[in-house]
């Protein structure tokens, strides 16, 4: 067989398996070796021919590394829709319709939007939706997409049909929520971000230079609306919003899911299986459901408002998420010298309370997540706690046609002048490297003083900052060795610097390697990844030996997160040095013990405990292995109770069916007799001494 001949024959075979694999989710009809040997085929001709087809599915992945995306313009404008989160609202904009009218009703994904050009049956060009008239142009990217078709195909078997010269499909790229969950744990284990939700991991995988890396986020597309300019086709084909939809399933594209509204049609009990069954049974996000009149023609009729269609409303399921405004965005030093980025916003109620600020992480974020200064963002709390910006509000930026301004990122360290650091942690973040940077330093001491590493409790970062001013002290090892004349010296009390010493002793004498570790500030090794090279190596002596003997690798601890270790003890080997010397590093037994029986499980604690501090639960529950959670959500393995516990997390845990025990029961499932209880001191740091257990106490229910 000719060579062209055959790379045609096997463009075919390939582009089939894959729909038949990718979009009607059937088994492959030959193996993944079969398919993999015929990639290379096709790959080796290619080469050899130079015939390359456009659409040919090695096109799919090795495109180069783009430089940047460049904006395109567009000829239909890519508009939005009006929301409502009110049913009663969606049924007086239902009733305002003539009873006969039909509408039909479709998810709403919950991704990034894309419209994908087609001229004659091949992908030509993919774009954002951007602006509505320009987007960025990610072809590269949407061409890894294995369910979007590269060539269109006549797949109806009926001869009349076809596939017009110029033909628009647009959607919306969705990660799979199985895929999220593949994504954050490789993303941890890296210690890197992991991604707050799929919307967010949709529009940073599509916004990637690298299609390769795109090429392994395994997003997923899912068609909404199809134009061409062939009146013919159009007409026959495209002329009902449910026609549409098969139309592009007819071509190429994913099923569509959809449901006939008529004046028959019960509003709720369609919300209702919506919500709780359809939403929960996909593998993709939706984040509420679009109403749309059925006829063409009646929408030309209805037409626009300003900005949005009278002939669609979207209906979105209540979230715990809002929209407001950035009004700036500014920069804070971190303990390590890591620059944060804080978006400033207009104050906004998010699940109840009042949110003006709210972490962008770092400044691939901001640029992967499109934000700019002026825009409306999505603010979700994370864990119910931490505000976090899951995406731009593109809709509400267009119908209040917002002005926004980029934000440039630092080149140099805003508080002390100096060149900024890429190098450390993988090059996520940007750092300050500067030995005297004051802001850095100051960061770092006040880190170090904190509850949860040191525990030097009298120390405010304003004290730590005039301490430091007054050149008392430079470092944490100044602060250590400071005597009460030296604090008494920066204008604190005799009582207050007799404290912070007093505090100084105890924590020496009472902390172990892990919390000296943990309060070096090394970028990357917060707490727990302390807690697990302590738990390896006993020492932090230990770990630095390894660090520079090359042999360092603890399990669990990613390669990122290891190498900061080992380049910073190779790096600041005079504070290594000071670290063992000065700082705590035998592992102290105080018979809360360690283990891992908790291994896996995510625990939460509320109201007050015999055995333990507030804090010295939660040191209890890391030590075993546990992960301590930040609410009570659904992902909650138990809720430890205590006397007066919170009302509103047994309410919660209640409502979730979540497993509650009391103080016995946790002891016992760490493998502490309740029995032998007051032997046990109380948890290293803590001021209060424990009181021995009254049997009493111990029964909570
Ligand atoms: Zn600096």
């Amino acid at each position: 067989m000719d060579k062209i001949q055959r790379i045609n024959e096997l463009v075919e075979l390939l582009n089939k398996a894959n729909y038949e694999y990718y979009v009607l989710n059937e088994p492959r009809t030959f193996t993944d070796y079969e398919f993999d040997m015929r990639m290379h085929e096709l790959d080796d001709l290619e080469k050899e021919t130079g015939h390359i087809l456009p659409y040919s599915p090695t096109q799919r992945v090795g495109s180069d590394l783009q430089s940047e995306f460049k904006e395109v313009p567009r000829k239909r404008i890519m508009g939005s829709i009006e929301n409502c989160y009110d049913r009663n609202e969606l049924k007086k904009w239902l009733k305002q319709f003539d009873e006969n009218e039909i509408l039909i009703v479709e998810p709403k994904y919950d991704g990034s939007s894309c419209s994908l050009i087609y001229e004659n049956g091949v992908l030509v060009q993919g774009s954002t939706r951007g602006s509505g008239f320009m987007g960025s142009d990610i072809t590269a990217n949407v061409k890894t997409i294995r369910n979007i078709p590269l060539k269109l195909e006549n797949l109806t078997g009926d001869e009349s049909f076809y596939v017009p010269e110029h033909l628009e499909v647009r959607g919306e790229i969705l990660l799979p929520k199985s895929q999220l969950i593949k994504i954050n744990k490789e993303r941890e284990a890296n210690g890197e971000q992991p991604f707050a939700n799929e919307r967010n991991a949709a529009a940073g995988s599509l916004k990637q230079l690298d299609p390769k890396v795109t090429a392994a986020r395994g997003l997923i597309f899912k068609p909404y609306g199809v134009y061409s300019d062939d009146e013919n086709f159009s007409e026959q084909y495209l002329r009902r919003q449910s026609y549409m939809l098969e139309t592009a399933a007819n071509l190429g594209f994913d099923k569509p899911y959809y449901w006939i509204v008529t004046k028959d049609t019960d509003i709720d009990k369609l919300l209702d299986e919506f919500e709780n069954n359809f939403l929960k049974n996909q593998d993709f996000c939706m984040d509420g459901c679009v109403f749309k009149i059925q006829s063409f023609k009646r929408q030309e009729e209805l037409g626009y408002t300003q900005k949005v269609p009278h002939w669609a409303k979207a209906f979105k399921f209540k979230q715990e998420q809002a929209s407001t405004k950035v009004k700036s965005i500014t920069i804070q030093m971190g303990m390590s010298g890591q620059l944060g980025f804080v978006a400033e916003l207009v104050p906004v109620e998010v699940d109840g309370s009042k949110i003006s600020r709210a972490t962008l992480n770092n400044v691939d974020f901001i640029r992967d997540m499109d934000i700019k200064i002026g825009s409306y963002v999505f603010i979700q709390k994370a864990g119910a706690v931490i505000p976090e910006v899951t995406g731009v509000d593109y809709e509400r930026n267009l119908v209040e046609n917002v002005k926004t301004v980029d934000f440039d990122a630092p080149t140099v360290c805003p508080f002390c002048g100096k060149p900024l650091s890429r190098k450390i942690d993988g090059g996520a973040h940007l750092y300050c490297t500067y030995k005297w940077c004051e802001e850095r330093n100051v960061q770092k001491l006040t880190y170090f003083v904190k509850k949860e590493c040191m525990n030097i409790d009298g120390l405010s970062e304003k004290t730590v900052r005039k301490l430091y001013e007054l050149g008392l002290v430079s470092n944490w090892k100044d602060l250590i060795l400071c005597k009460q004349y030296d604090l008494f010296h920066a204008g604190i009390g005799v009582k207050m610097a007799e404290k912070i010493t007093n505090e100084i002793d105890e924590s020496l004498s009472t902390l172990g390697p892990e919390r000296t570790l943990m309060s070096l500030g090394i970028p990357m090794i917060g707490k727990v990844t302390s807690k697990k090279i302590i738990d390896k190596y006993e020492s932090l002596s230990a770990a630095v030996r390894a660090a520079l003997d090359g042999t360092f690798d603890v399990e669990d601890v990613g390669k990122v997160a290891s190498k900061s270790f080992c380049d910073y003890v190779k790096e600041n080997m005079d504070e290594i040095k000071d670290a063992i010397e000065y700082l705590p590093d035998e592992k102290v037994d105080d018979g809360i013990g360690y283990g891992s029986a908790l291994e896996g499980l995510k625990i939460l604690a509320t109201g007050t405990f015999v055995t333990f501090s507030r804090e010295g639960i939660k040191e209890s529950i890391m030590r075993n292995g546990g992960t301590y959670a930040s609410g009570v959500s659904k992902n909650l393995d138990y809720l430890v109770v205590g006397d007066k516990p919170g009302e509103s997390k047994i309410e919660k845990a209640t409502e979730l069916g979540i497993k509650m025990i009391n103080e016995s029961e946790y002891l016992k499932i760490i493998g502490i007799e309740a029995g032998v209880v007051e032997s046990i001191q109380e948890s290293p740091g803590s001021k209060k001494k424990s009181e021995p257990i009254k049997s009493e106490s111990i029964s909570l229910f």
